[in-house]
């Protein structure tokens, strides 16, 4: 962390305001009426999250909200609660017992729908299949499953009695799978023999298999009959699913646990480094999970959700589950990939089981933009009424399209900001009362303090770029990392004094709104100047050929650093070297000549994490023609890598 001071160049002047119609039913209505709410927040934020929790059903009230011993934080102290009990048996008693929590589509095209009496039964029989193979509370079960609702079904089943689930994304190696096993020290993991995936089956099994070689600590292996491919078995450890619970009752008496109890661990995406396992707990990440899920996707008794993260991701844990369970909403799941057979099956999906919030990344956004057009105006999306973003900044011209095309012009768009150590969204519009702007994820959620500042703590004035921090401890925070307590400290609390480090940098502007800058590793040093890669990016893709774009720095004798993109182009333009030209100076012209490329590269694909961020580590080493070093484990497509290497600029 050299200077702290980033170089501000994206004007962006748009802004919309929530209809009419949809402020109408929202849940938060007006500007007014949220300015207010956050001021009062701001006064007194452990009475704002303490009346949030009480929407929460407790076994056992709290006797402080907050205990803070900086770094370390403990909410709702003293109480007791159930995460199961909150998302399923408080739904039983009135006429959501029989309404769907999980409508499911199998990629092949099979559809489930499980009402919240099934989800209970479900839940409570895998719960008491958990206990019998000797799962205990405290003990840690790996869940590597497919998008199936069985995934929903084992994590609610180990937050029944106590157990803490670390789910591992389905489309991890071996590898990747056996290091977070042991670090995690799990003994139980929760499979499923394959799944659907573009049209092929993925063997789940056999990557376990594989994984547990080198898993000493794993006693029971249960797997879920999904794809019925053919699996080996080791008998005495692995136990099908549905043997498990051929034999257990429908009824599971919710262990009574701590607010403070661990709900789960889970391994951030890698886009930086070294996996990290971010330990989550019971009490304030149900408050906050719940409580955001209800006013940023201004869930409705009748909608239809569908949050398209997987599982695997803090996004699945907080808005598939627990988010709109804890609200009795609908869920919507769906397990294959977003372009098989044909790239409009989401919007097939949207038409036939009228979604009507929709939730999903800036690279789905972006691969959708090169597809065109043609493939969702196929479809009827008039039932969609709210749209959101999470995982990277969007540019504006992303923003616009989804508004226009998926949106109907009619949607309000959520841009969440939050990460996995924040467990919920931090930063958003709320869209019944927000006056978004493209590319901004507006203001903090009220109750969450977050600033732009300097590299000692200071506020940056309005317009200059800076270090995101949260400058107070929120509920749904991160309690350590697993194991490494030292590392939790260093990491998040010890770069700017007093406050959380988010590693992003930010600037706001003279109404307060945040613009996400990117990472702050990230960042290019031209000639002194430190330019965010998000804003010439988005000054690349605000070109008509440009889809995707991602910018790092080189190294530069007389710069100090050069500005190296790799571009990918939408479906009917192709590469060429006026093109590049064009592009230089379309950036020049956009956001300023200090940001003109020096090289441009084109490129089919980009190198993704498997979440779909752009990993702008890995382009550093390739632009400054390095071999690419460091952990690639969670890197989507290596031959992206070995392509762009073998290029010549
Ligand atoms: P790792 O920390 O291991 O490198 P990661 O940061 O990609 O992985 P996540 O916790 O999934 O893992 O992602 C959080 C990060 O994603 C944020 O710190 C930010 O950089 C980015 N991000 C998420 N939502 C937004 C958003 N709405 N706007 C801008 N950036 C976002
Ligand atoms: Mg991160």
């Amino acid at each position: 962390m050299s200077s702290s001071h980033i170089a501000v160049l994206l004007k962006e002047s748009r802004h919309y305001k929530p209809s009419a119609f949809f402020q109408k039913k929202a849940h938060i209505r007006g500007l007014g009426a949220l300015k207010a709410m956050m001021r009062r927040a701001a006064k007194n934020p452990e009475r704002f999250w303490a009346d949030a929790a009480q929407q929460l059903e407790w076994i056992k009230p709290w006797k402080r909200v907050l205990d803070w011993q900086p770094p370390f934080a403990r909410w709702f102290v003293g109480g007791k609660l159930n995460v199961s009990v909150n998302c399923l048996d408080r739904h039983l008693s009135g006429p959501r017992r029989n309404k769907a929590a999980i409508i499911w589509e199998g990629e092949p095209g099979e559809v489930r729908t499980l009402t919240y009496q099934q989800l209970y039964y479900e839940v409570c029989r895998f719960a008491n299949a958990l206990k019998s193979l000797g799962v205990d509370k405290g003990d840690c079960v790996a869940l590597y499953m497919p998008m199936v609702p069985e995934a929903a079904v084992a994590m609610l089943a180990c937050a029944r009695i106590g157990a803490v689930h670390n789910v591992v994304f389905a489309g991890f190696s071996a590898e990747a799978l056996g290091d977070r096993i042991n670090d995690a020290q799990a003994r139980f993991v929760v499979t499923a023999d394959g799944s659907y995936r573009r049209g092929a089956v993925l063997k789940l099994k056999s990557a376990v298999d594989e994984a547990l070689k080198s898993c000493p600590t794993v006693q029971k292996v249960v797997v879920l009959r999904r794809a019925a491919n053919e699996v080996s078995w080791t008998d005495g450890r692995d136990v099908w699913w549905h043997d498990a619970v051929a034999n257990v009752p429908g009824e599971c008496h919710p262990e009574s646990l701590d607010s403070e109890h661990p709900l789960f661990i889970l391994y951030t995406s890698g886009s930086t480094g070294k996996p990290k396992g971010v330990l989550h707990t019971t009490g304030g990440y149900l408050t906050q999970v719940a409580l955001t899920a209800k006013w940023v996707f201004d869930l409705q008794e009748e909608d239809i959700f569908w949050c398209t993260a997987d599982v695997g991701w803090v996004t699945g844990h907080s808005y598939v589950v627990y988010g709109p369970l804890a609200n009795g909403a609908t869920t919507f799941l769906y397990e294959g990939g977003p372009l098989h057979p044909e790239p409009d099956r989401l919007w097939s999906i949207v038409e036939r089981h009228r979604v009507n919030v929709f939730y999903t990344a800036p690279t789905a956004i972006r691969t959708f933009m090169r597809m065109g057009e043609e493939w969702p105006r196929r479809h009827d999306l008039s039932s969609l009424r709210l749209l959101g973003t999470v995982g990277e900044s969007i540019n504006p011209e992303a923003w616009m399209w989804y508004q226009r095309v998926i949106g109907g012009g009619r949607c309000p768009i959520v841009d969440t900001w939050w990460q996995t150590e924040t467990g919920a969204i931090m930063i958003t519009p709320l869209p019944g009362a927000t006056v978004t702007k493209p590319g901004s994820a507006t203001m903090p959620f009220p109750g969450i303090s977050a600033d732009v500042v300097d590299k000692h703590g200071k506020s940056v004035p309005p317009g200059s770029g800076g270090f995101l921090v949260i400058t107070k401890p929120w509920p749904a925070m991160l309690r350590t990392l697993y194991g490494d307590p030292k590392r939790y400290e260093a990491q998040y609390f010890s770069q700017i004094r007093g406050n959380y480090f988010t590693g992003d940098g930010a600037r706001k502007d003279k109404d307060g709104y945040f613009w996400l800058l990117g990472r702050i590793d990230d960042v290019v040093n031209v000639s002194g100047h430190r330019l965010s890669t998000m804003e010439i990016e988005s000054a690349l893709v605000s070109h008509p050929a440009v889809a995707e774009a991602a910018v790092v720095g080189r190294p530069d004798e007389i710069h100090g650093q050069a500005i190296a993109a790799f571009v990918t182009l939408v479906g009917k333009r192709s590469p060429s070297p006026e093109l590049k030209e064009e592009l230089r100076l379309h950036v020049a012209k956009a956001i300023g000549s200090i940001a003109k490329p020096a090289e441009i590269r084109f490129s089919a694909s980009l190198p993704k994490t498997r979440s779909g961020k752009i990993m702008r580590r890995l382009l550093r080493e390739v632009a400054s023609g390095k071999q690419v070093q460091g952990d690639v484990t969670t890197l989507e497509d290596f031959s992206v890598i070995a392509k762009l290497q073998s290029q010549e600029e």
